[in-house]
């Protein structure tokens, strides 16, 4: 770590990823582009506790996302949620990442602008910006939209320029512009249920990968 010209702070982009497609390899390219952070990763959730099982183990997900960042030296993949046990709470997550890169190094957690909207949802949700800087993407047809206690939060945090993030190690709210791709990893598995084929959505490598191992078959 510490490599010249680049910021010395560690980002993380969670996901199910469930599979990885080029909606979030475009969307990372454009944040690490944009931040210049000398660690940045992405984290598949091990068990998303806000929403259904994921259709894919957390190995083959796994396996996806390293097969995708191959193009891709800069953005290195954490299996960290993957190894742990139990339902996989962000907070936990932000937790275990300051213990283990020390109180100072500014850590940002990176998500879209959706989930973000959604924030007051998240198991301890209050105590995410003592942990991390949000970098929050946004998207056109897709607006903050922050209400009542989130608002309080998140608003008086909110910085113009990420400048002020390397002098702090976490508790800044950043919203960056980033090209949505229309496209999603339901949109994905429903074409491939339906014998379809969802060639130049994701990776070749990543299509070959689910072919091989004849995931997200209807039944
Ligand atoms: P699903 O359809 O299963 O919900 P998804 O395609 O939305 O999957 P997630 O794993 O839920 O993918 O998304 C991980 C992160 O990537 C989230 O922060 C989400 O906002 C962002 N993201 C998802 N799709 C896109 C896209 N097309 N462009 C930019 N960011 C995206
Ligand atoms: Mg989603």
């Amino acid at each position: 770590m510490n490599t010249p010209g680049l910021h010395p702070a560690t980002l993380i982009l969670g996901g199910t990823f469930d599979p990885v497609h080029f909606g979030h390899l475009r969307a990372a390219a454009e944040l690490y582009e944009q931040l210049q952070v000398d660690d940045f990763r992405m984290l598949p959730a091990g068990q998303p506790p806000h929403r259904g099982r994921t259709q894919a183990s957390a190995s083959d997900r796994l396996h996806m996302l390293k097969l995708a960042l191959r193009a891709h030296p800069g953005i290195r993949l954490d299996d960290c949620e993957i190894r742990r046990e139990g339902p996989s709470y962000m907070i936990d997550t932000l937790r275990q990442l300051r213990a283990a890169i020390g109180a100072r190094r500014p850590l940002l957690l990176a998500l879209g602008q959706d989930a973000a909207n959604q924030l007051a949802r998240w198991h301890r949700w209050q105590e995410l910006p003592q942990l991390a800087h949000l970098a929050i993407m946004t998207r056109p047809d897709n607006p903050p939209a922050y209400q009542g206690e989130l608002a309080a939060v998140l608003q008086p945090r909110c910085i113009a320029d990420s400048e002020q993030l390397w002098s702090l190690p976490a508790g800044l709210v950043l919203h960056l512009p980033i090209t949505e791709l229309a496209i999603s990893s339901t949109d994905i598995r429903a074409q491939i249920a339906a014998g379809r084929d969802p060639a130049f959505l994701l990776p070749a490598s990543v299509l070959a990968y689910i072919r091989e191992q004849g995931l997200y078959q209807a039944g």
